[in-house]
């Protein structure tokens, strides 16, 4: 087994750093060069008045961490929708020793494209450090920084649907059903309006709370991406204001370098999207769920169990049909919560039976701690907020806030993600090969191996091998890292806590639980690791903060391309995220530049 990384996939090739000095290239609060009052009076009347200086919502808790005020806030930070909604918060509360949430300075609430452009062209002009936040889910923390002046896209969240769009100097192609979406939208408002009232299907993400600007950007997979690919796959045209203020179609047939870099490229980088127009597609009659909880009652069993399911999952479950996850966790479990569509539930049953059977068969050596449940919904009601509340109340939970609109619902699932602390994040492609018969084995051994360290879990739907055509061939024309062509799954080896602030008594991180946290994560993941060298990769949207060489692992082969398109529409770097593509050379704050 290789040496384990000391942090991520670029560990093993860091590079050494000649002594570079900093350059500053942006201006802060009573520096030389922030703006007068007047300007920024100047920069509201542009926006109608939606310019705001910002303080955080967390002041309460550092004044009177004990109080009342405090405990709601807390209270609160379990509710997604209400961290959406204040821009001095973040879904992501913050990285162990990497990132917390920052402030910006001041708030544009967008409410229209002239806005955005009201709000690029100042931070241009002025030189100021400029966030675009959607969702607000960046893992990363690249949607916050000190100093800022923040473009919240929040309250542009018009879904529009088409039934036959053609893209914009685009007439020699044939129209399609799409939605065109603001981008501030969320995804369960999205899937909302697009199946349970359309009766159509859009490719976004699982959890409904993200945004779809940055997951489209981040180049995002939900459940059923095996059979209608990546988000970004699905994207036929969007609007976006470029560092120069200029608003600007970006489709297949205009600015088709622009548009290629949005799938994928990475949010917060080639300018701010002002809307995107997706692909739609016909529904299927139903979409499912399959899960199952099995223990193993030794080492033995154990690898018989993984190997067993691996078998399965290649022989019956590696095509469009089937998505989502298999966790590989500690103590010898084996936690199956799966996804299908194209399947009725009889033949979904039908289709797990030798593999049940197979466990059944052998009581000595497995228990089945949750009984298997093979379940589908008519697909019309997959996000249906009436029918879940009826139907599945216990897979939901509601934004409980007076007013909020009974649209407000968020998975179950992702209450632990709400306001979560990452203490470590570790995502890597698993490459078919390794799904071979010939390579199988091996795979169970890392599986095992990192098992005895923390759980994995291997995210089928985030890899397009055994996908369906139009999956993939779209797929290739998306900046996105080639890699997930060919891999059978994402694996993400992960660990989180509760909300959490640095210098907030009482609400303090665990450091030392997290760092023993992350170290196990690290242990696990280089037993993964150690079977892909000597590359790894993984997508923007779902990595670690830490990378070395993400150029390489977000986007591979097509990062020189990428290069290119930020040098051609943002050749100042007015957009920056750390690890964005032409961040290089930038201090991880974006606000000083090293020259050698
Ligand atoms: C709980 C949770 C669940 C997740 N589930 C999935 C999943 O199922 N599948 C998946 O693929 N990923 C998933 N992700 C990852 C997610 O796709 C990314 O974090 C995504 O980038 C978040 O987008 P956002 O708009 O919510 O976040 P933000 O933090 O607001 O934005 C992310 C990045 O995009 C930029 N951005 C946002 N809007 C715009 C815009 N209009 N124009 C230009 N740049 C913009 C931001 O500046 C930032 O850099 C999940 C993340 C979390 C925290």
């Amino acid at each position: 087994m290789a040496a384990l990384p000391a942090a991520g996939l670029g560990s093993l090739s860091s590079p050494v750093r000649a002594q570079p000095k900093p350059e500053l290239m942006r201006v802060w609060p009573g520096g030389k060069g922030w703006p007068s009052e007047t300007e920024w009076q100047e920069l509201a009347r542009s926006v109608e008045g939606r310019l705001t200086k910002l303080h955080s919502s967390l002041d309460v808790c550092r004044t009177a961490p004990a109080g009342p005020a405090c405990r709601e806030l807390f209270r609160e930070l379990k509710n997604p929708y209400f961290i959406g909604d204040d821009p001095s918060l973040t879904q992501t509360t913050g990285w162990l020793d990497a990132w917390e949430t920052q402030t910006s300075a001041y708030v544009v609430a967008a409410q229209s494209t002239a806005d955005v452009v009201a709000a690029v062209n100042f931070a241009r002009e002025k030189k100021l450090r400029l966030v675009v936040r959607g969702g607000a889910h960046s893992y990363l923390g690249t949607s916050n920084a000190y100093h800022s002046l923040m473009i919240w896209t929040r309250h542009m969240a018009d879904i529009v649907l088409h039934d036959a769009f053609v893209p914009s100097g685009c007439a020699d192609k044939a129209p399609e059903p799409a939605a065109s979406i603001g981008p501030g939208a969320i995804w369960m408002h999205t899937y909302d309006a697009v199946t349970t009232r359309g009766g159509r299907y859009v490719q976004g993400g699982g959890c409904g709370t993200v945004g779809v600007a940055g997951l489209v950007q981040g180049g995002g997979f939900g459940s059923y991406s095996k059979n209608f690919g990546t988000a970004a796959g699905n994207l036929l045209e969007a609007e976006v204001v470029t560092a120069d203020g200029a608003v600007r179609i970006a489709n297949a047939c205009t600015n088709s370098d622009l548009f290629w870099a949005l799938k994928g490229g990475g949010g917060g980088t080639f300018g701010v999207v002002t809307r995107l127009t997706l692909r739609t597609h016909a529904l299927p009659p139903f979409f499912g769920f399959a899960s199952v909880v099995i223990d193993a009652r030794s080492d033995d069993s154990f690898r018989k169990l993984v190997r067993r399911f691996l078998d399965f999952y290649a022989e019956r479950l590696v095509n469009p049909n089937w998505g989502e996850i298999a966790n590989v966790r500690p103590h010898r479990r084996l936690d199956i919560q799966m996804s299908f569509q194209g399947l009725t539930a009889e033949e979904a049953q039908a289709l797990w039976q030798p593999f049940l059977q197979w466990v059944s068969a052998a009581p000595q050596e497995f228990d089945v701690v949750k009984a298997p449940a093979i379940r589908a919904v008519p697909a019309r009601h997959r996000w249906d907020p009436q029918f879940l509340k009826r139907n599945a109340p216990g897979a939901i939970r509601s934004d409980d806030r007076p007013g909020a609109s009974d649209a407000n619902i968020f998975w179950a699932a992702n209450v632990s993600e709400a306001g979560h602390f990452i203490e470590d994040f570790q995502s890597l492609w698993l490459p078919a090969a390794l799904l071979s018969e010939p390579q199988r084995d091996r795979l169970t051994t890392a599986l095992l191996a990192a098992a005895q360290h923390s759980t994995v879990e291997l995210h089928f739907q985030k890899g397009l091998f055994g996908g369906s055509e139009q999956a993939i061939r779209d797929a290739r024309d998306t900046a996105t890292n080639p890699a997930m062509i060919d891999a059978f799954a994402l694996a993400i080896v992960a660990s989180e806590a509760p909300p959490a602030y640095a210098g907030m008594s009482g609400h303090l991180p665990d450091l030392e639980r997290g760092r023993r946290n992350a170290a196990a994560v690290r242990a696990a993941f280089a037993c993964l690791f150690a079977e892909v060298k000597p590359r790894g990769a993984c997508y923007v949207a779902e990595s670690e903060y830490f990378l070395l060489d993400w150029q390489d692992a977000y986007w591979g082969p097509n990062y020189p391309r990428l290069r290119a398109v930020k040098q051609k529409y943002d050749p100042d770097s007015v957009f920056f995220v750390r690890h964005g593509v032409g961040s290089e050379g930038w201090s991880d704050d974006g606000f000083s530049r090293f020259k050698d």
